[in-house]
């Protein structure tokens, strides 16, 4: 493992990135609070004062459908106005050359599409659209949003009546199998992969960095507290991915 400064760091990701095949970006909350969106997870985080609404609740009782909203409709005020930063607009200029194949993401935010990526893999979903539960009509969330603010009723599908919720990855909730299961296909073709914002300890963030390493990717954790998967880098650096990110397009 090396350990090294932004600067070094820079220099190396864009000659890995120049010369890799199959390069794959993982990206957790870290990419996010640098666009102003708090770690919703992180203790006295912004969720800490809402009560969790578990998905099992959501389905069956109004009340909880409600609370939900409600919480949600707070939240978007602040995910609304977010742009994206370097970081994103990077990765996203890798793949439109062709160096990066892809970023699978822990993030609800869409700021990765925002700033262009296409080949994105949400593995806890998007909070930028509205799901039915019942019969999985989608559509952009700022409407359905307006509409709870506006009559405090919970939005029901227009197509089928039934349970409209935020397309993300509720507690209790499974991950999606097509997005997970191309997320390990993903690792495991990989010759480099970035493991950029994240702590890499809830799974499945754990196992694919895991899965990049054990089929000898070179592994790259950027980061600004060490992970428990530090010891099977090629690269790690302690710093902020705007750090790094300055630097890498400026070389
Ligand atoms: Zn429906």
């Amino acid at each position: 493992m090396q350990t090294s400064d932004a600067q070094q760091a820079a220099k190396q990701i864009r000659e890995w990135i120049d010369t890799s095949t199959f390069a794959v970006a993982f990206t957790g909350a870290g990419i996010s609070t640098e666009s102003g969106i708090p770690d919703f997870r992180s203790p006295g985080g912004m969720w800490s004062k809402y009560r969790t609404v578990y998905f099992d609740e959501f389905c069956e009782s109004t009340e909880a459908r409600h609370e939900y909203w409600r919480q949600k409709s707070e939240a978007h005020r602040k995910f609304a106005d977010a742009e994206p930063n370097v970081t994103h607009r990077t990765l996203s200029a890798w793949e439109a050359s062709g160096k990066l194949h892809g970023v699978i993401t822990q993030n609800i935010d869409g700021l990765h599409q925002q700033a262009g990526s296409e080949r994105v893999q949400q593995l806890h979903g998007t909070a930028r659209e509205v799901c039915c539960l019942d019969c999985s009509w989608h559509d952009h969330i700022d409407r359905w949003v307006k509409e709870f603010q506006k009559t405090d009723q919970v939005p029901e599908c227009p197509k089928c009546g039934g349970r409209l919720k935020h397309a993300t990855v509720s507690f209790g909730q499974p991950l999606p199998a097509n997005v997970l299961n191309a997320s390990i296909e993903w690792a495991i073709q990989s010759d480099l992969f970035l493991a950029l914002g994240s702590s890499l300890i809830v799974e499945p963030a754990a196992s694919l960095p895991r899965i990049a390493a054990s089929g000898g990717a070179k592994l790259v954790i950027i980061n600004r507290d060490e992970t428990p998967l530090d010891g099977l880098a090629s690269l790690t650096v302690r710093a902020a991915l705007g750090e790094v990110f300055e630097v890498v397009n400026d070389s």
